[in-house]
């Protein structure tokens, strides 16, 4: 997700969760720790299908579930908002047996009864039938749903969002990040004068008798739920292809406002450009067997798989800072690496998704404008972080119970930290190996992960332990502090607020124009310095601290 008056959201949500009464409190959240009913199936396959009506803002639809049983289970239970409402489910491709549903609208829940419990290895289809008026997004993409805006020209123009309320604020599915489906097809049928866009591949268009189109698509890999995509409006499609590294030839699709088809076909070249560089640097385009994608949206940006939400009106910049390059379409691209192709299987983990994605804005500022270029977007970035606040848990916490700008800045400056501790070229080989392991270079291989896995990897890559630098940066909330003193020729430092940490970041430091990295073993460190030494600690900025 983009991030831009981030720190406003965050403020609005509490003085709103404040007033008690909220109607939206309860539920309003996803992940978190996952119901032993959901635990105990793994999706395989989501066949959803949606009618939308642009004029009564109402969406008739139904999903198909296929899963595979992993513990005995007497129900499949399924998310959904209160706000939707289940007409009939069935088992096995036959409607013409419905089952009992029970909703449990203090959870969002949907209970669909099996009639028999099935057993582990046992594969399990079931299908939902639901409508309803969907929760229409307060602030999208920050507080989702749907949204309804009409174009310039008056046409209906719908989207969707929902990171971190979830995505069953518009279908029916396991909302849980820790289980994609291995595929999905999607249907979406709309009035014939608009078009319907989605992930994957465009399978048909077919017209109706009743003056209704219906968009299929299918999405060849796993997609997490909130990834899932409803796109609508008078579109145009501008379509090309990109020379992938990975020898593929990927379609690109751009999906755009009749008004701004001309800006969007200029934009394009610069948008491919950022895609070679995370190839270059990532490892080839994750999504690269159905396609590149933008659908232009009444809301800045979501890292949507293969259809990015992209509503910047094709300029450059969009994060808050000057930027010589669409930054907004170049954060929601790097979120198909990080945060798409590897996703966290708990929100606890989210500074995976937002600190990679927010760093590597910088190297490509570095790529494209140089050295100076980057210490002044990490300089910007510092001065975005508040610093309390741990951006990685222990146990599991829902979306919002993580969500915070610190997530992005922190996290960021972690990874710019870390490649002052392990060197340019070990940062950069974990940036891609994390996401494109050796074994995955031919295959990209969508998984789940932690950071307990980016530790292990940074520690096999450096070839050293670093569990104080990560329990400090991610773990603690107090940033760690320095504190200095010179005396008799000496400077000496010492790291402190690193709680039982052995803490032991090494510091640079200009001494009269040459810098030093003084060795912090033990948490202290001291340098030799001449009394009428100019000394400055850490002049470029790679060390985050408090103060
Ligand atoms: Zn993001």
């Amino acid at each position: 997700m983009d991030r831009i008056s981030l720190l406003r959201g965050v403020l609005l949500l509490v003085f709103a969760s404040g007033l008690g009464g909220c109607a939206d409190a309860p539920g309003q959240d996803s992940g978190g720790a996952l119901l032993p009913e959901q635990a105990a199936y793994d999706v395989a396959h989501y066949d959803l299908q949606v009618s939308v009506d642009p004029a009564r803002e109402r969406i008739d639809g139904r999903v198909t579930v296929h899963a595979v049983v992993e513990e005995r289970i007497e129900n499949v239970v399924l998310n959904l908002d209160r706000r939707l409402s289940v007409s009939e489910a069935w088992t096995q491709g036959r409607p013409s047996t419905p089952h009992a549903v029970e909703r449990r609208n203090d959870k969002n829940e949907v209970w669909v009864d099996l009639d028999e419990a099935r057993s582990p290895g046992d594969t399990v289809r079931v299908s939902v039938r639901y409508e309803g008026s969907p929760r229409v997004a307060p602030r999208p993409p920050w507080d989702g749903g749907l949204t309804w805006e009409r174009t310039p020209s008056g046409d209906p123009w719908i989207a969707t969002s929902g990171q971190t309320e979830g995505a069953d604020l518009w279908w029916p599915v396991k909302d849980h990040p820790s289980d994609e489906p291995d595929s999905m097809d999607i249907a979406f049928t709309v009035p014939d004068s608009l078009v319907a866009a989605s992930n994957g591949t465009l399978q048909s268009v077919e017209r109706a008798s009743d003056s209704t189109t219906t968009y299929r698509w299918h999405v060849s890999t796993p997609i997490n739920a909130y990834n899932v995509t409803l796109n609508v409006a008078p579109y145009v499609r501008l379509d090309t292809s990109y020379a992938s590294t990975s020898g593929m030839e990927v379609p690109v699709s751009a999906y755009v406002l009749p008004s701004d088809s001309s800006r969007a076909a200029d934009a394009l070249p610069g948008f491919l450009d950022q895609v070679r560089f995370l190839e270059e640097t990532l490892g080839p385009y994750p999504a690269r067997a159905d396609k590149y994608g933008i659908a232009q949206t009444p809301f800045l940006g979501m890292e949507h798989q293969s259809l990015i939400a992209y509503g910047h009106d094709f300029t450059p910049g969009g994060l808050g800072y000057d930027a010589p390059f669409d930054a907004l379409h170049f954060h929601e691209l790097a979120h198909e690496w990080y945060g798409n192709l590897v996703t966290v299987g708990n929100w606890k983990d989210f500074w995976l998704h937002e600190g990679p994605a927010t760093y590597l804005e910088a190297l490509y500022v570095e790529h494209l404008e140089g050295d100076s270029a980057y210490h002044a977007l990490t300089d910007y970035f510092r001065s975005r972080v508040t610093g309390g606040t741990p951006i990685t848990r222990t146990a599991p916490t829902t979306a919002e119970g993580i969500y915070h700008q610190d997530v992005y800045f922190r996290g960021a400056l972690t990874l710019h930290t870390l490649r002052y501790v392990v060197g340019e070229d070990a940062l950069r080989e974990i940036l891609r190996r994390f996401v494109t392991p050796d074994s995955a270079r031919t295959v990209p291989v969508f998984r789940p992960v932690t950071t307990r896995d980016f530790q292990n990897l940074v520690e096999t890559v450096s070839g050293r332990s670093l569990e104080a630098f990560f329990e400090v940066y991610l773990y603690q909330g107090a940033l760690p502090v320095l504190d200095t003193s010179r005396s008799d020729g000496t400077l000496q430092l010492r790291w402190t607020k690193t709680g039982d940490a052995a803490f032991s970041v090494p510091v640079p430091v200009r001494v009269d124009g040459e810098t030093h990295r003084v060795s912090m073993e033990g948490g202290a460190g001291r340098l030799t310095v001449p009394g009428d030494a100019d000394v400055t600690l850490d002049p470029k900025g790679w060390i985050l601290r408090g103060r």
